[in-house]
């Protein structure tokens, strides 16, 4: 029998010095010595049955040694749930080469499982039973094995994109394999700090089904409390502990007494989860439970985080990050399965397509902050009109798409006057009121378009009407509008072609000094496009399609280019023109390098900057481009006269004049014509005329067409006229001639 002695004994005082200590062959001592090792030793005899097991067998396993001695080690280790298959391996590894080394899972004394590795050794030599007489040496790998083995699968389930849940079922039901003393629950927080049930296989559904949305706090249980200090709560009497007062009563039929639960956090600290353990005992985890728990939550960590990292990519993928509406992609999708669905239960619907009225300028004039708020609040506003049926989401810039069930064409057309007042209800934007206007085009379904993107297109094309009509209004899609499309498609197409072929050319409206003489100013050059069989297409048609199509820059290049060179021209033949006024288009000035571009463009040709006036409108001068303000400053600091264009139509600001680069003014055509009927167009034109000679910038007037209007502009101090009672624009022949026919009719 092994008796156990105290290790204090196995090595008396005062022999530490000796080389080979005698009380070394004491087998007393090398008892007490095997005693305290960590690993369960195993001796059998010549008939195979167990005639030694040391303490650490007991630590292990919980059987004492009278529980086993004389018994067979297999039956007392393998139980009867062993593989037959583990006992064959073991002993043919004896049989062949006299020991045996494998990891094998045990169940001891209570039933709970051990994974060992075991060690199997007989003496060398021939053996008359070559299984007996074997020494065994079993060291407990749970903890490795179970993380190794947790890991695994979860690890598995990953790779295989099994969904969270099913990775934290896995999680728990392994768990309770390996401590089935345990009821195991993992719990989701939400940004909100509320709680959802991942994973509880042995809780009854009840109890998950009631936690599901409870928020987190400082006395809401173990979980909740976990989550809410972020670290772990163990209480060891569920229907007394203050902690858990609010819950006592759910948990009651359970029969739990310990919860023991952990937060599950992302690496950087927040928590976003709960692991726990549940006892029907009333007690404390031991160092297993606690390495288990380790182990788990650790597991939990990257699972969660992945998902949630997956969650994320999905979400940058199919929403827009200003709004978090669909984007266009996920929008379409969904729309074309609720289409599918509509389709089979015969039913109709709405597409909305809903384009922001001069969005734009706030960008421009407001920057892009006041933008983005501008457009979060269209989409709350957006979503709050629609019912549960209802699909919204952002198709680009200041577009947006909605999907409505409705039954008819005038219910479609309520629902979208509903919008548009709505959206139109001020907005407080970075600290100022705004009104925002808006159009809608309606496609109905099934009639307009039986699919997604024939419904947009054509919801697309009645906004345009919508648009071009009266601005913020609503319009039915009707099928001639497809004609429009298509004619502006051709428009591109056509002037794509004429700037290949140079077909476009230049006219020049002369601009005159205001006094009897009139002497010439300037001249302003004005595009003009002659179709060979569309005829004279003006530019207010085919400007906007250069810009959409990015056609300006070609465009802009050919203009500089000729009018440069039809200044010199005009020079080399000696007529006497001051300079050239050229427009240029917003879109422009975003190339980061347009300023020196033109400047070179201009030595090239042997002209100065001095040479040219660049006529911009005041949405350029508002752009918050990052190039247009320095493209501004550069062609200032160049020498280039900035003129402002169509002043007064915009936003009509006098308070930001001193700050811009500005020599020139244009007054717009609108308050000229105005002029005669309108005491408030003339009262502004004085205030106009009073700054600009305060700033020392000369005011144009454009479009003088009466010489009541010419006796007044100049009676108020306006230095320049420019508009068809002197000149319409010309071509350049024309223009010679009609300086020649001046010259000598004497004028100037
Ligand atoms: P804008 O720069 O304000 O040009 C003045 C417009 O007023 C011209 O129209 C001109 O023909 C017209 N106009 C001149 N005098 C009178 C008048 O006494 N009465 C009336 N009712 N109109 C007069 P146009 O040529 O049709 O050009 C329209 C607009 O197209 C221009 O307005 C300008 O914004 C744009 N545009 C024209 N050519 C170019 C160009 O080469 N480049 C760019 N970027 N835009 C251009
Ligand atoms: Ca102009
Ligand atoms: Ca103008």
């Amino acid at each position: 029998m092994p008796a156990r002695l105290p290790p204090e004994r196995a090595l008396p005082a005062g022999q530490e010095e000796a080389p080979h200590p005698p009380a070394a062959r004491d087998p007393a001592w090398i008892e007490a010595a095997l005693d305290v090792s960590d690993s369960a030793i195993i001796l059998t005899d010549g008939l195979r049955r167990i005639c030694y097991v040391n303490a650490g067998f007991t630590r292990m396993f919980g059987f004492t040694a009278a529980e086993v001695l004389g018994r067979m080690p297999s039956e007392v280790l393998l139980g009867p749930d062993a593989e037959p298959a583990q006992k064959d391996t073991i002993h043919h590894g004896l049989r062949t080469w006299g020991q045996v080394r494998c990891e094998a899972l045990i169940y001891g004394r209570s039933g709970q499982p051990r994974w060992v590795s075991m060690v199997i050794n007989r003496p060398p030599g021939p053996q008359p039973d070559p299984l007996a007489n074997t020494t065994t040496v079993l060291s407990d790998i749970t903890l490795t094995k179970m993380h190794e083995v947790l890991q695994k699968k979860v690890l598995e389930g990953m790779v295989h994109e099994l969904p969270l849940q099913e990775l934290m079922l896995l999680v728990c039901t392994e768990v309770e394999r390996i401590a089935p003393e345990v009821t195991a629950t993992i719990l989701s927080v939400d940004d909100d700090g509320r709680v959802h049930p991942l994973a509880a296989p042995r809780m009854p559904a009840f109890v998950s089904a009631a936690i599901d949305g409870l928020s987190i706090g400082p006395c809401t249980g173990s979980c909740g409390t976990a989550a809410w200090r972020g670290e772990p709560v163990l209480v060891t009497d569920i229907q007394s502990d203050p902690l858990w007062a609010d819950y006592r009563a759910l948990f009651a039929p359970t029969g739990l007494k310990t919860c023991w639960s952990s937060p599950i956090k992302t690496h950087q600290g927040k928590v976003i989860g709960t692991f726990a353990f549940y006892f029907h005992a009333s007690r404390i985890p031991d160092a297993f439970h606690q390495r288990l728990v380790e182990v788990c939550v650790h597991l939990c960590e990257i699972a969660m985080e992945r998902d949630a990292t997956r969650k994320r990519v999905h979400q940058l993928a199919y929403y827009d990050v200003l709004t978090g509406l669909p984007n266009r992609t996920m929008f379409k999708a969904s729309s074309e399965q609720t289409l599918t669905r509509l389709r089979e239960d015969g039913r109709s619907a709405a597409l909305l397509f809903i384009d922001l009225d001069r969005f734009k300028r706030v960008n421009d004039s407001q920057g892009h902050a006041a933008g983005d708020a501008l457009l979060c609040e269209v989409a709350r506003r957006l979503t709050s009109q629609l019912g549960s049926q209802d699909l919204a989401g952002r198709l680009a810039g200041d577009e947006f798409g909605v999907l409505l069930r409705v039954d008819d064409a005038t219910q479609a057309v309520r629902s979208a006057e509903r919008i548009l007042q709505t959206l139109g209800q001020p907005v407080q934007v970075l600290g100022q009121t705004q009104l925002q206007q808006a159009s809608i085009g309606i496609a109905l379904f099934p009639a307009d378009g039986a699919d997604i993107d024939t419904l947009l297109r054509h919801a697309d094309q009645a906004m345009y009407q919508a648009k071009s009509d009266n601005r913020h209004g609503v319009q039915l899609f009707r099928s001639e509008m497809n004609l429009r499309t298509q004619a502006r498609a051709a428009l591109e197409q056509a002037l794509r072609q004429a700037l290949d072929a140079r077909s476009l050319t230049l006219h020049y409206q002369p601009q005159l000094m205001a006094g009897p003489a009139h002497t010439l100013y300037g001249v302003e050059a004005l595009a003009r496009w002659q179709h060979p069989e569309w005829g004279p297409i003006p530019p207010d048609q085919f400007i906007p399609v250069a810009e959409e199509t990015g056609l300006i820059g070609p465009l802009t290049d050919w203009l500089v280019e000729e009018a440069c060179g039809q200044l010199l021209r005009w020079r080399q033949a000696g007529l006497s023109v001051p300079h050239m006024a050229i427009n240029l288009s917003a879109r422009s000035f975003h190339e980061p390098d347009f300023a020196n571009h033109l400047e070179a463009t201009l030595r090239r040709l042997g002209l100065a900057p001095s040479d040219i006036v660049l006529e911009i409108t005041e949405s350029v001068m508002m752009d918050a481009h990052q190039s247009t303000l320095h493209n501004i400053d550069k062609l200032h600091a160049q020498g280039f006269c900035l003129s402002l264009d169509d002043f007064g139509t915009g936003y009509s600001s006098l308070s930001y004049l001193h700050r811009l680069p500005i020599s020139e003014l244009k007054l717009d055509k609108s308050f000229v014509q105005d002029l005669a009927g309108s005491p408030a167009a003339r009262a502004l034109i004085q205030s106009v005329m009073s700054i600009a000679r305060s700033l020392d910038m000369v005011v144009v007037a454009e479009g003088v067409e009466t010489i009541s209007q010419q006796e007044w502009l100049e009676n108020c101090g306006c230095p320049v006229l420019q508009g068809y009672l002197f000149s319409r624009p010309l071509t350049p022949q024309a223009l010679r001639d009609w300086m020649e026919l001046r010259d000598s009719s004497g004028a100037g």
